[in-house]
Order: C-alpha cells, then sequence, then structure tokens
C-alpha cells in the first residue's frame, strides 16, 4: 500500500490547521490557553468552533461528539448532529458554548457511590490541548468529566491535575538551582502489545467473546519455546492489518513508528513515538479502538485483554516516560559530568517508587493483569528499579567500569553506542535516558499510572526544594550531596537481577519490599493515609473522590470475576461435558464386547472426568450464591479470591486433562492451537 506521508494528519484539527485557518489573535489566544496563560473566552470559542465545524464539514461530518474517559476504562461518546432548526431551515451550527461545554447524563457512569443516581447531571469540559480528531461522520472533542458537584468522574481530570503538579514542582526546583525554564511535562511512548485471532474462532469461544480471554484450553506442543515468533517475520495477513491500521492511524496524526510480532504465537506489538502524556493516553485509547476496528475489517479479532491464553505470555503497555523542559532538556538524560539535574530527578523517582510502590502496583493493574504480573515472563508482582551499572557508578562515585568489548566493522566509521544495557525483567527500568514502566496491563488506560508517576516526583521534588532552599552555601554541590543520601535511602528498591527469579522474592522479602500478587489485594492501597494525603495534597483528588475510585474497582474486579465464574461453569456444562459424552459413545458405538482394554480405561477415564467436573462446577455454583451474604464488595472480592478462584483454577485442571482425551471431531470449541495458528500463516 502507498501511503503519502503528506496526508499525516488529515483528519486531525492540530495547532498547524488552526494557525493557518484562525485570524492570528484568535490563535494566539487559543496558545495562551493551552499554556495556561490566560483562559479562553466565549466570544474567541465561538471562533474557534465556527473554524473547527468548517472544517469538519469539509471533511464529510455531520456530527460531533465530547469525547471522554469515564472510570469505567473505556472510552464515552455521545453523538449531536450540527443541525440546527434556524427558522424552519436546517442550518449547520456549533457554538462556542458547545466546544467548551455537553451535559451528558452521568447516571449510567461508574461514580463509586459520588453521587445517586437522581443526581444524574455531569458535565464535560474541552480539553483545549488534545486536538479534536474526525472518526467517521464525527467529530470528536476531547474532554474531561467531571460531576455537578465538581468531582472527578473520569481520568484525564486528575491526570491534567498532575501534569500541572509536576511542572510547578520541576519548575520550581530548576529555578532554584539556576536554570530557567518555565513548564517541566512528562512524555510518554505507549508500546501496545496485542493478540489476533480469527474472527471465525472467536465466534467459536463463549470464554473469549465474553471475557476477552480463554478460560480453558491447553497449550499446543509447539507454542513459544522455540523463540522464533519474536520478530519473526510477520505473516502475511498480519501484513496487510498493520499496513491498514498504520494508515488510519497516521491520518489521525498518530505517530505509529514500531510494529513487529511479540513472544507469543498470534502476539504483536505497536509503538507510537513518544509525546506529550495527556494527548499520549487520548491516542493509546484511540488507537486501541482502531485496532480492534481494523481487525474486525481484515475478519480477526483483536484481544487487548493481559493474558488471553495460558501457558504463553501476556500483554503489556510498556509505558516509556521521561520529563522534558520548555528548552528542550530532558532530565532522565544522564550527561557527562554536567549531571546534577539527572541525579535529583532519578533520586527523587527512587525515593517515590519506594516510597508509593504499592500505589504504582495498584494502578498498573486490573483484574486481567493478575495472570500475566509474575507468571514468569511479565514483570513480577514485586515493584523495583533498574537503573544500570553507569548510573549506580554515577551514585557511587565510582569510575565506570569498560567491561564491554567494543564492536567494529570494517563497512561503518562509528557505530554508535549506548551507556546501559537494559533489563527485561525489571518492573521499571532505566532505558538510555527514560524510565519504562513495564507492568501497565495492555487494555488499561494509562492515565492512572501517569498520575501517580507524576505526584509521586512531585512530592519527592518538593521535599528536595524546601531542604536545598534553606542551604545558604553552593546548592549545586549541596542538591548533589541531597541526591546522594536520597539514592542510600532508598537502594533497597533497586534490583538488577532476574526479577523472575525465586531468589528475588525471597530478597525482596529481607528487603520489606511489597510482593502484592493480586488487583483486589492491591486495591487496598486507596485506605492508606499516605496514600489519601498525596493525592489530597495536589488537589488531584479528595479522599471522596479516592474512596469512590476504591470502591469502583472492587466493584469492576467482583463484575468481571463473577462473568468469568458464571461463563467457566456453563461452558463447562453446556460444551465441555456433552462433547465428553459424545466422545464416549463414539468409543463404545461398537459395543462394549468388542472394546479394548485401552477403550475401557478410556471410558473409565471419561467417566471420572464428566462426574468430577461436574461435581466441581456445582460446588463453584453454591459458592457464588454465598456472594450475597458478603457485606460489600471489598468482602465479595475477598470471598472470591481465596473461595472460589481456587475451585475455577482446579475445574480449569480436569477440563484441559479432558481435551487431551477427547478427539478432534468432538472437541467442543476451537483449540489453542487453531486459535494461535490460524493467525500465524
Ligand atoms: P523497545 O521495545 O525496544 O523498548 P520501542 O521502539 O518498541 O522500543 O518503544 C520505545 C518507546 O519509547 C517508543 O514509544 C519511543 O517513542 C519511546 N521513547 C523514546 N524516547 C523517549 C523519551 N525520552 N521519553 C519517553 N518515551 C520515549
Ligand atoms: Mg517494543
Amino acid at each position: 500500500m502507498d501511503y503519502d506521508f503528506k496526508n499525516f494528519g488529515e483528519l486531525l484539527y492540530d495547532k498547524n490547521k488552526m494557525k493557518e485557518t484562525l485570524p492570528s489573535p484568535i490563535y494566539r489566544r487559543f496558545i495562551d490557553a493551552v499554556n495556561h496563560e490566560m483562559p479562553l473566552d466565549l466570544a474567541v470559542a465561538d471562533v474557534i468552533a465556527h473554524n473547527m465545524k468548517m472544517w469538519a464539514l469539509s471533511h464529510g461530518c455531520t456530527h460531533y461528539t465530547h469525547w471522554f474517559h469515564p472510570l469505567s476504562g473505556s472510552t464515552a461518546e455521545k453523538h449531536n448532529s450540527f443541525i440546527e432548526n434556524i427558522d424552519g431551515q436546517p442550518i449547520a451550527r456549533f457554538s462556542g458554548k458547545s466546544l467548551i461545554k455537553d451535559e451528558p447524563d452521568a447516571s449510567s457512569f461508574p461514580n463509586g457511590g459520588l453521587r445517586a443516581t437522581f443526581e444524574a447531571r455531569g458535565y464535560t469540559y474541552w480539553d483545549v490541548e488534545s486536538p479534536a480528531f474526525i472518526r467517521g461522520h464525527v467529530l470528536y472533542i476531547p474532554t474531561v468529566f467531571i460531576s455537578y458537584t465538581g468531582e472527578a468522574l473520569d481520568t484525564k481530570g486528575p491526570l491534567l491535575k498532575s501534569i500541572e503538579a509536576i511542572s510547578k514542582s520541576s519548575v520550581r526546583l530548576l529555578n532554584l538551582l539556576g536554570k530557567n525554564v518555565k513548564s517541566v511535562k512528562p512524555y510518554i511512548g505507549l508500546e501496545q502489545e496485542y493478540f489476533l485471532v480469527d474472527k471465525n474462532d472467536f465466534l467459536k469461544r463463549r470464554d473469549l467473546y465474553l471475557t476477552g480471554k480463554t478460560l480453558l484450553g491447553l497449550v499446543p506442543p509447539k507454542a513459544q519455546q522455540l523463540e522464533t515468533h519474536y520478530f519473526g517475520p510477520i505473516p502475511q495477513r498480519v501484513n496487510k492489518f498493520m499496513e491498514e491500521l498504520n494508515k488510519e492511524l497516521w491520518d489521525l496524526g498518530i505517530y505509529a513508528k514500531a510494529e513487529h510480532n511479540e513472544v507469543a504465537p498470534g502476539q504483536f506489538e505497536m509503538a507510537p513515538i513518544f509525546s506529550n502524556a495527556n494527548i499520549a493516553v487520548d491516542q493509546n485509547m484511540l488507537t486501541m479502538e482502531i485496532l480492534q476496528d481494523v481487525a474486525l475489517k481484515n475478519d480477526m479479532v483483536c484481544l487487548l485483554h493481559e493474558k488471553p491464553y495460558q501457558g504463553v505470555n501476556g500483554s503489556g503497555k510498556h509505558n516509556n516516560y521521561s520529563l522534558l523542559t520548555d528548552t528542550g532538556l530532558n532530565l532522565f538524560d544522564p550527561k557527562g559530568d554536567n549531571d546534577t539535574l539527572f541525579l535529583i530527578f532519578v533520586s527523587c523517582l527512587m525515593k517515590g517508587v519506594d516510597e508509593y510502590s504499592d500505589l504504582i502496583r495498584l494502578s498498573s493493574s486490573n483484574p486481567g493483569n493478575d495472570f500475566r504480573l509474575g507468571a514468569s515472563e511479565a514483570p513480577p508482582a514485586i515493584i523495583s528499579m533498574y537503573i544500570a551499572e553507569v548510573i549506580e557508578n554515577k551514585f557511587e562515585k565510582k569510575s565506570i567500569s569498560k567491561k564491554n568489548k567494543k564492536f567494529k566493522m570494517d563497512t561503518i566509521s562509528s557505530l554508535p553506542s549506548d551507556e546501559s544495557d537494559r533489563n527485561r525483567t525489571s518492573p521499571i527500568a532505566f532505558t538510555g535516558n527514560k524510565f519504562e514502566f513495564r507492568s501497565l496491563g495492555s487494555s488499561m488506560n494509562a492515565s492512572e499510572l501517569n498520575m501517580v508517576i507524576n505526584l509521586i516526583m512531585s512530592k519527592a521534588l518538593d521535599e528536595f526544594y524546601n531542604e536545598l532552599n534553606l542551604y545558604n552555601g553552593d546548592k549545586e554541590a549541596k542538591a548533589r550531596e541531597m541526591a546522594l543520601k536520597l539514592y542510600n535511602e532508598h537502594k533497597r528498591i533497586l534490583f538488577s537481577g532476574n526479577g523472575y527469579s525465586d531468589e528475588w522474592v525471597e530478597e525482596a522479602k529481607n528487603r520489606g519490599l511489597h510482593n502484592i500478587h493480586t488487583f483486589a489485594e492491591a486495591i487496598k492501597a486507596l485506605n492508606e493515609e499516605k496514600n489519601i494525603n498525596l493525592f489530597d495534597s495536589y488537589q488531584v483528588l479528595n479522599s471522596k473522590e479516592v474512596n469512590a475510585r476504591k470502591e469502583i474497582k472492587y466493584e469492576n474486579y467482583y463484575n468481571i470475576r463473577l462473568i468469568e465464574i458464571k461463563t467457566l461453569t456453563e461452558m463447562t456444562y453446556q460444551q465441555v461435558i456433552p462433547s465428553a459424552i459424545k466422545e464416549l459413545n463414539f468409543i463404545c458405538a461398537c459395543g462394549k464386547e468388542f472394546m479394548s482394554k485401552s477403550m475401557l480405561t478410556k471410558v473409565d477415564k471419561l467417566q471420572l472426568f464428566i462426574d468430577e467436573s461436574s461435581l466441581l462446577a456445582g460446588q463453584i455454583e453454591d459458592r457464588v450464591k454465598e456472594l450475597i451474604y458478603q457485606n460489600n464488595y471489598q468482602e465479595k472480592c475477598m470471598f472470591i479470591l481465596n473461595n472460589i478462584l481456587p475451585l475455577c483454577s482446579k475445574l480449569r485442571i480436569i477440563t484441559d486433562n479432558l481435551e487431551k482425551y477427547i478427539s478432534k471431531d468432538n472437541q467442543p470449541f476451537p483449540q489453542y492451537e487453531q486459535l494461535f495458528f490460524d493467525i500465524d500463516f
């Protein structure tokens, strides 16, 4: 497929388009608003809205929508057409007021008890920083979503506040050190992993279309052992999909850059070029939708679930994070000897991660990620950092060990080299000039994690500022000394070994680090005073809002697990057991007197499996009935975790065993082998 890069961003109403088409005083007012220098007034918004509408109409739009990210984890949109009845005539109108504010009925979005259903009002407000875009016949306007009483009902609002906080804290400290900067912004690159599966196979598996993952299934003899899939030749069918995906993303101004096969069969990745965190999150939400749309157009389904298949790797969304000043300085870039700022920012991140590892664990997780974190393939559930030997040496004031062998080629005179190696097992790995947060679940909205990173950095930087400000001598020397002190105080968070090993679990325990196994347990972090204070002191979320988020997370865990549990028992009764009976009939068709010994043994086995699996499915159903006696969602979640999930694991072992004994023709649904390899050729 040809792509004319001149079309890049064709469907994005970005600053360049605004500059070209808006009267210049209006454009300047808009930029002032983006830079938080002066808020927009209605008259200016009217002109922008008109301009935006003309652009949208010229691309065939009939509708616009405020687009927001409610706490359900997905995106929300309600389309309104531009049409107005002006004196009996249909006229396309779009006012500044409609651009700035909308009032969707908020009653059916998760609110965690913030409002009673009769107080249904919610408001969306235009996020001037994130450009509007077109999909199909609709103009999308990124917005924040709040309740009538002003509480945050979305993920964007708190992220924006945390971005302001980190800028303020960083600028203050940098100015104290004589650096003339006006703003500091987090930049992120979100690598998106996903699976593709043939649509026909997908539709034959209730677990896949009801829960996004398989609840049953055996790994075939060949899966990912040979390590041939990772970076391997991209299957034809997927190549076509990727071409179409890129085109759609580029048209929307998303800098899709890398694409490759991932480790597991049927697993792939796309990574855009990093950008402003707020915009990067919006673009990632959009990317996830487009991945699914383009897959469907190609008779495939894109699985964004963290662990669609047991026994092969799951999917993450690596969150590459750095902080950039308005003068273009990357504060995580180690620059030779002039590295004071680098040492400050890295040591502050270490402090933040050490003190708030429970929040990082929580904000990287969802119910799906439980089957990935610590499953000997993704980062472990223990939050630690890897900062590379060269960086440790900077703190330890050791000379850099030159153990790397220099690689030479006769054909190229200079081969660029890196200061540090990588550690693929670390949840937070330094990778040259950024930190890669690797725990985040593939299907998740990245706002919350980045909100937490921004805030823990802000807090550490503010404390740093307060101490340094009181010091009257050489501030730079003092700052280096303080960074070193922080490094020594929080060294326990550093780990450069194999994060998947059992020794690390033991070692982390000795160091007093958290090892929170499940999402349900991780939610408890929102009861902690220190965490509530962190959100509150930066006015990002008050204690009521934190509590609401806690309730929503419990409710979400409960609902997701219950859907999975019910799907599992129904599949057992309605599909697995009948297939075993079919197999029995098939074996017994010749009559008992003609059956061989091995056939009789198989009959015994099948009968045993049928009895065991229906017994277990029945036990699970009984325990599910007991859920009504649990007082609240937290108790319900713990009941599921401790009393029901172990039974589900047992049931899976039996049904997976059964799969081995059932002939191909009697299998109740496509097996893993088919799901993997229908895509990979
Ligand atoms: P890898 O898989 O080897 O880590 P990728 O190219 O798949 O590399 O992804 C790296 C991601 O990190 C990309 O999104 C890239 O744009 C992003 N990135 C690069 N430099 C920075 C930076 N300074 N800040 C934030 N993200 C960055
Ligand atoms: Mg990558």
